[in-house]
């Protein structure tokens, strides 16, 4: 990193530390010619993800909709915060890991209705959902779950 004082290029870090909720590393550099300090960070480099809603408008993905709209959902059934945060968590997993920069609405609802039937599944006190609502996953999206896009 050059110093930003002398335009020297060589320094030797003598704090590094997680800032930002952990989301940057804050480095205090020294310089190895003048030994004046300075101050970087380093980021991870977002590429924000873009949601295709019905109407073909694109809108940057937002995390706090995703779980707005999954709460909403689970209101009346017996999923815990934590539980709806790592199902979240696992859908952005697994959109990172397709490396996508778009994302139709449609599918979004999809990955979420994949982990509340396999959740469904595997629970004994959650009340099954209705045969109607069963058969089309796709208009369980459209009428259980308030679509946040
Ligand atoms: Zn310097």
């Amino acid at each position: 990193m050059r110093c930003p004082f002398c335009h020297h290029s060589e320094d030797r870090v003598v704090d590094s530390r997680a800032s930002r909720e952990g989301r940057a590393v804050r480095r205090r550099r020294e310089c190895l010619r003048c030994d004046r300090r300075f101050t970087t960070y380093e980021y991870i480099e977002e590429r924000p993800l873009q949601v295709v809603k019905r109407d073909s408008e694109t809108e940057p993905y937002d995390r706090r909709k995703l779980l707005r709209s999954i709460q909403i959902a689970c209101a009346k059934r017996p999923v815990s915060p934590t539980e709806i945060d790592s199902m979240v968590e696992d859908i952005e997993r697994v959109l990172d890991r397709q490396d996508a920069s778009e994302v139709p609405s449609g599918i979004l609802g999809h990955m979420v209705m994949e982990r509340l039937k396999t959740r469904d599944h595997t629970s004994t006190c959650h009340p099954p959902i209705p045969f109607s609502l069963r058969s089309s996953w796709a208009s369980w999206w459209a009428f259980c779950l308030p679509r946040p896009w």
